[in-house]
């Protein structure tokens, strides 16, 4: 949800990353594509490039806990950092932290429904061809890794 990029560029972006050398041997895209147009720009730039994907992996938060999370997030009106709720000061420069209006419950809650409504069809895309492994959200980073590890593979070879 942050700036707006178009499409075209996005993927221009990914290809231009993806031709680099440290891709040879694997590459994740964190929250790409978000609609069905971007995952079927991002099918014909694969087949051109000749690759594929492994696996989609779909971390699953529910609304509730994705507003708690988002409504309540402070930044540093200096550096533009961001904080979690409960948070005092920015770590960087000790500025008192703010509360962004977008960022208030009310103005977040239309913006997720929107996000939501655009992003869960293109799980339907990658469900077509199986690749799509379901993360649980809700637990501690200890728990969410070991499940990404488990859907990749512990050496980031596919569990067949
Ligand atoms: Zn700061």
């Amino acid at each position: 949800m942050g700036g707006y990029v178009p499409d075209d560029i996005m993927i221009g972006m990914i290809k231009d990353r993806l031709r680099q050398p440290d891709c040879t041997r694997g590459f994740i895209l964190d929250g790409f594509p978000r609609t069905v147009p971007q995952a079927e720009a991002l099918d014909v730039l694969m087949q051109e490039l000749g690759r594929s994907f492994d696996r989609v992996l779909y971390l699953r938060v529910d609304l509730n806990e994705l507003l708690r999370r988002l409504s309540g997030r402070l930044v540093c009106p200096l550096c533009q950092r961001t904080y979690p709720p409960g948070t005092e000061k920015c770590k960087a420069d000790a500025t008192a932290l703010v509360q962004r209006e977008d960022d208030k419950q009310e103005a977040v809650q239309p913006r997720i429904e929107i996000y939501l409504k655009k992003t869960i069809p293109v799980l339907d895309h990658y469900r077509s061809g199986d690749l799509v492994s379901e993360i649980d959200g809700r637990g501690t980073i200890d728990d969410i890794s070991r499940q990404v590890l488990d859907a990749i593979g512990q050496n980031g070879q596919v569990r067949q």
